[in-house]
């Protein structure tokens, strides 16, 4: 485990400006004084990143912020406007406000918990670069976000003075990925790929577009649904190239996170002939029922994008108060087969710490010569042909 955070320690790197939002919001000083966010409708500010700020806007009483000011100098922290408004600060346990604002939880590292829990590095091949399936391989391309959620799997790494990767180290990554016939996608994640202007973006997806084997580029992105004005036409244009087939996985947690906005921003990306898939973090107190998580999946599959995986809660550091048992995992798929439309359904898949890749993790429906039904009744199934 890292003995500091990343983004305590490295040089400045903020993700492009939003549009709508002044660049150079980094800036350490005082904000202004604020009236709590949600008596500013219709007067956006900007993305909030102290716990003085959440106390002026609102979200946390002013006697946390001495404990919260712990949790953000080891954790990034940032709440956009659009995530911000939605959080309702009277709610004991609102789930948008569970997800962004820190939590002294956070500081209660658990012995099995892991700096790198998804073991990106032992798969690293470059900077920036992970080879560890045989046909794609995982490009961060900078380890910025529009948001800090406080049970990232990258959280180690991830924040707003993080690097980008360095152009020479682009050019490398992309001369290994050129040079590796097999890699068939480019999955572009981060960080969240899509804080990085359109001109950048569009650099990249013409290199990949050149790159003759190279036939999927995946985005991997919460933009469109914590921040959707980042989602403009020159967005929407850059993300598409000759030569690679563009696909973007959508990040959401809860319902609720399907706004207006949001919803426009996905049609953006679905009317522009994108396809767009989902994931979502199992996660304790936010979406970790069945009415919650349908209602998720619904909103997903109203929106076109297609349920893909549920993850279940990878052993970040301190991040042990978000995570449900496997079983809990399970019973909760089961709830959702059959009372929910075919097209709800994502895969429930846990990455193997270690480095060892994502599997599925249930349920399983078949018991040797038996199968259950979504009602769990069980009935008799030959899995051969009977001898005639
Ligand atoms: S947007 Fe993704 S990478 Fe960024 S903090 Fe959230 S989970 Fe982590």
């Amino acid at each position: 485990m890292n003995d500091m955070p990343a983004h305590t320690r490295r040089p400045g790197w903020g993700p492009d400006p939003t549009p709508g939002e002044a660049p150079g919001r980094h800036d350490p000083s005082p904000a202004p004084a604020a009236t709590p966010v949600r008596a500013r409708a219709g007067q956006r500010g900007p993305t909030l990143r102290r716990p003085e700020d959440l106390a002026r806007a609102g979200l946390i009483a002013a006697d946390r912020v001495p404990a919260l000011e712990a949790v953000a100098a080891r954790y990034a922290v940032a709440i956009t406007p659009a995530m911000a408004e939605l959080i309702d600060p009277v709610a004991e346990n609102d789930p948008i406000a569970r997800q962004f604002v820190p939590d002294v939880a956070e500081l209660n590292i658990r012995p099995e918990e892991l700096a790198d829990p998804i073991g990106d590095d032992v798969h690293a091949v470059a900077p920036g670069l992970i080879h560890r399936y045989p046909d794609r391989v995982l490009l961060k391309l900078a380890q910025v976000c529009a948001v800090y959620c406080r049970f990232c799997f990258r959280r180690e790494n991830v924040g707003p003075d993080a690097a980008s990767l360095p152009p020479a180290a682009l050019a490398a990554a992309l001369d290994y990925i050129a040079a590796h016939a097999e890699i068939w996608e480019v999955i572009v994640s981060g960080g969240d790929p899509l804080v990085a202007s359109p001109r950048r973006l569009a650099e990249l997806m013409k290199a990949l577009g050149g790159i003759g084997h190279v036939r999927v580029a995946r985005f991997h992105t919460r933009v469109p649904v914590v921040t959707p004005e980042r989602v403009t036409d020159d967005l929407v244009a850059a993300l598409k190239a000759d030569g690679v087939t563009t696909w973007v996985a959508i990040h959401a947690n809860h319902p609720r996170e399907l706004t207006a906005a949001a919803r426009t921003a996905l049609a953006r990306l679905a009317d522009a002939g994108i396809p767009l898939v989902s994931q979502t973090v199992l996660l304790a107190g936010v979406n970790d029922d069945a009415e919650t998580l349908g209602a998720l999946m619904r909103g997903f599959v109203e929106c076109r994008v297609k349920p893909y995986y549920l993850h279940h809660g990878d052993l970040a550091p301190g991040t042990g108060h978000f995570r449900t048992t496997i079983d809990k995992g399970q019973a909760l798929m089961r709830a959702l087969r059959g009372h929910y439309s075919g097209l709800c359904q994502p895969s429930y898949v846990l990455d193997i710490p270690g480095g060892h890749g994502k599997v599925p993790v249930g349920p399983c429906y078949r018991h040797d010569d038996r199968i259950d039904d979504w009602q769990g009744g069980r009935h008799a199934y030959r899995d051969a042909p009977t001898e005639t």
